[in-house]
């Protein structure tokens, strides 16, 4: 057995990759608060602090919104494993990895499932959907808002409205977009809407906000067959949650004082103000990459503020440069999945991640490495464009 275990002491990394992202000092500073009881009076208004703070961040007025214990990932099975029932038809879109997983989920539900297939980097047409939904019978379209394997922002407005017409419910993954990019979840009419702690909201992982309308919650509560995730089951988590306080399973006390804390921040800042610094700080680094000589890899018009994607330079080694960059810049980037692994970087500027120094030191890093490995640029290039869009 190994005898020498050193102290835990993890580099302090400049966190830009596909998230998590850097965490608010604040935020560790909440997680070393001493444990309450699940059940204690104190914790129990920290719930509904809570579940305020997620409103305000989904920007919607449903009753049924609170973090769900697990990782994003959770939320996802969350969504999906409470609204479908053996036999439903659900629609799912998919353009880039999560919409993957989100139809092997669906499948094990025992769904019939009709799969959209986009091209990595490019959103869905409306009328794609529309095909999907002309035959009837569908009751869930899935869709990703922010696809984190792409880079790519899915407008939501017309297809929202398609589905409804169809009487289906929209079930989207905000993973990517909330804290970063309005999801507006009430005006867009998303019926069910999940997301993580880990990347815009800046907390560490662990959390899973959720929200579901009132209509997406009696469908739920009404369902004929009983869902196959006990644990996920929120016809019993939002029992602990609202008012009969139910025991269920024992919240993660830190994580929730974590995500309280996180949430907070943002209140503070003022959505808006949040939407506007993640706008700025991407137009300012994709300037910067683009004056570098790098090529965006997402649909123009369509690129996320929270992740940028570009393509990797045909002389350069993808895993090489990432790799650099960890050793002697402790910046992480994020390298890509699937079918474009190895041909685009990701470059995430999520929650606190995301600031005019990140860009800026991000941007000088990349160009030092890039001139020790012989890729050809014009020095400062980089900075000085990206100097430009904050001027
Ligand atoms: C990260 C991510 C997930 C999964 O979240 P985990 O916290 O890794 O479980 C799901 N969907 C999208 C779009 C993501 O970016």
């Amino acid at each position: 057995m190994k005898t020498d275990f050193q102290d835990l002491k993890p580099s302090p990394r400049v966190l830009l990759g596909p998230g998590p992202s850097n965490v608010h000092p604040r935020v560790l500073r909440a997680m070393a608060t001493p444990l309450l009881g699940y059940l204690d009076p104190e914790f129990l208004v920290i719930m509904d602090e809570i579940k305020e703070l997620l409103r305000y961040v989904f920007q919607t007025e449903n009753d049924l919104t609170l973090p769900i214990s697990g990782t994003g990932t959770a939320g996802m099975e969350a969504s999906l494993y409470n609204i479908i029932e053996p036999g439903d038809r659900v629609v799912v879109v998919v353009k880039g990895f999560f919409g993957e997983r989100i139809c092997d989920m669906a499948e094990r539900c025992g769904a019939q499932v009709k799969r959209i297939e986009v091209e990595w980097g490019r959103i869905v047409e409306p009328e794609q959907v529309k095909a999907a939904l002309k035959d009837g019978g569908v009751k869930v379209v899935a869709l990703v808002h922010a696809e984190t394997s792409t880079g790519v922002l899915q407008p939501l407005e017309e297809i929202s409205q398609m589905v409804h017409e169809h009487e289906a419910f929209l079930l989207v993954d905000a993973v990517t977009s909330l804290g970063g990019h309005p999801v507006k979840v009430d005006d867009r009419g998303i019926d069910i809407c999940y997301s993580g702690s880990q990347k815009c909201l800046a907390c560490p992982p662990g959390l899973a906000p959720i929200t579901f309308n009132n209509r997406a919650a009696e469908a739920m509560r009404n369902r004929k067959s009983k869902g196959q995730s006990w644990y996920l089951d929120m016809t019993m988590v939002e029992k602990y949650w609202g008012q009969e306080r139910a025991y269920h399973h024992t919240a993660p006390i830190t994580m929730n004082y974590a995500l309280r804390e996180a949430l907070l921040l943002i209140f503070e800042e003022g959505l808006e103000a949040r939407f506007e610094r993640h706008r700025l700080n991407h137009q300012a680094l994709l300037a910067g990459l683009q004056a570098m000589g790098l090529e965006p890899f997402a649909q123009a018009g369509h690129r996320l503020w929270t992740l940028n994607t570009v393509r990797v330079p045909k002389s350069v080694e993808d895993a090489r440069i990432r790799r650099r960059l960890l050793d002697e810049f402790s910046i992480e980037i994020g390298g890509g999945l699937g079918p474009v692994k190895g041909q685009i970087w990701r470059i995430g500027l999520m929650g606190y991640s995301s600031s005019k120094q990140n860009v800026l030191l991000c941007l000088g890093a990349l160009e030092t490495v890039f001139r020790e490995e012989g890729y050809q640029l014009a020095a400062g290039a980089g900075v000085a464009a990206a100097t430009e869009v904050y001027s």
